[in-house]
């Protein structure tokens, strides 16, 4: 019964021909359809949708090589299977059949059995054509609402970013005015009044002094963070000249702590100058400041290329990460020590992940605890 589905045209001049065929299908449970000539075949498939047609040659006005032809060239119609079911025999007719588009081709007087498996054959490869293009078409058609619906989310986290991190400029921009007056005051606080009021006021003052600071790097660093890549354009920057400039800022507190900077071939690329620098400039920091107590630091500057990407590595021989904490330093404010211990934001960290994402990087830590950690970091060109 299954069979009920597939309309099969049968085109023939031979009304004879025609009755016995459809019989033959129709006993098999085919829908069966025909014309009498090329013309009106063309009209029935045109206004409707046949699985297989069945198509002879000779015939008066258009014969069925040209009928063939013109199915093949209507889109829709055209993998519609035509089977050439004809008298001639002739080797000639045959090439000519299959050049024009046919996809079998049967003599007559036609042998039921082979026709039918025939028939059986290209409508069931038609049906699995079919399929496999609905799927195609299900699929291309979930994707693209995939990825519309990636796109929406990934412009509203953007508008959503932009907002927070205009945010971050105005309120630490904004409260950099008043941070200025308090510490004015309380250092003037100090200097004309330190010793004239009681013991604990000179605590207090201290205290206060020693915050308005933090506070002032916690701002300046948010500020910072907020520009990052902000007006400016990439250009081509040479490493080694960055790590020089980025030395000579820290030039003190290496030779205080005996500290050896060794660095390999680095190269010139594409980059942002001043992002760049804050990155070298803050790994550095960071492994000088994480050292060892007693250990005079030694870091270790290296670059390799891989296809079209450089690596970076920054390796210390300082008091190194535990594993648990390799992804929650990246984020801004997470430190793992009490300002007691090692002074600083919790910033550093964040701008160097955020500097490498706009030069479409990765940025990763390895690390051994009291032995030393290796900063890894991605630039693609
Ligand atoms: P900050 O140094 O101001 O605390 P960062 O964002 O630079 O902030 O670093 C986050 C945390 O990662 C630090 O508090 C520190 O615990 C750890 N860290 C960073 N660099 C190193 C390093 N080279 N060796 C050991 N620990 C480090």
């Amino acid at each position: 019964m299954e069979n009920n589905a597939h309309k099969i045209l049968i085109v023939d001049d031979n009304d004879k021909n025609i009755q016995v065929l459809a019989n033959f299908l129709i006993e098999e449970n085919y829908d069966v359809d025909y014309a009498l000539n090329g013309f009106d075949a063309l009209d029935l498939i045109n206004s409707e949708d046949f699985t297989l047609i069945l198509l002879d040659i000779m015939m008066p006005e258009m014969d069925g090589f040209e009928v063939c032809k013109r199915i093949k060239e209507r889109e829709k119609k055209n993998e519609i299977p035509v089977i050439f079911l004809t008298a001639r025999t002739d080797i000639d007719s045959i090439e000519k059949a299959f050049e024009h588009g046919g996809q079998d081709y049967l003599t007559k007087p036609f042998n039921s059995n082979e026709l039918l498996a025939r028939v059986k054959t290209h409508i069931e490869l038609k049906t699995n054509r079919d399929k496999l293009k609905n799927t195609n078409k299900w699929l291309e058609k979930k994707v693209a609402e995939r990825t519309a619906e990636l796109e929406q989310s990934m412009a509203i986290l953007e508008s959503k970013n932009n907002e927070l991190e205009q945010f971050a400029y105005i309120s630490s921009h904004d409260l950099q005015e008043p941070l200025r007056t308090v510490s004015s005051f309380v250092e003037l606080l100090d200097q004309e009044y330190r010793g004239k009021f009681d013991d604990n006021a000179d605590i207090y003052i201290r205290f206060i002094l020693e915050s308005t600071n933090r506070m002032r790097n916690l701002i300046h660093g948010l500020l910072e963070y907020s520009i990052l890549g902000k007006g400016r354009a990439a250009e081509r920057v040479d490493c080694h000249e960055i790590l020089r400039l980025v030395l000579e800022d820290f030039q003190v507190v290496i030779s205080e702590s005996q500290g050896e900077i060794e660095s390999g071939p680095l190269p010139t690329l594409n980059a942002y100058p001043i992002e760049l620098k804050q990155l070298f400039g803050n790994l550095i920091g960071n492994a000088l400041k994480y050292c060892r107590e007693g250990v005079s630091p030694i870091i270790n500057i290296s670059s390799r290329k891989q296809d079209d990407t450089w690596e970076f590595k920054f390796k210390d021989n300082g008091i190194g990460i535990d594993e648990k904490f390799y992804e929650t330093i990246f984020i801004i404010f997470q430190r793992l020590h009490n300002k007691q211990d090692y002074e600083g934001t919790g910033i550093g960290l964040a701008q160097c992940r955020k500097i490498v994402e706009l030069h479409n990087g990765k940025i990763w830590v390895e690390s051994i605890r009291d032995k030393g950690s290796e900063f890894y970091f991605t630039i693609k060109m």
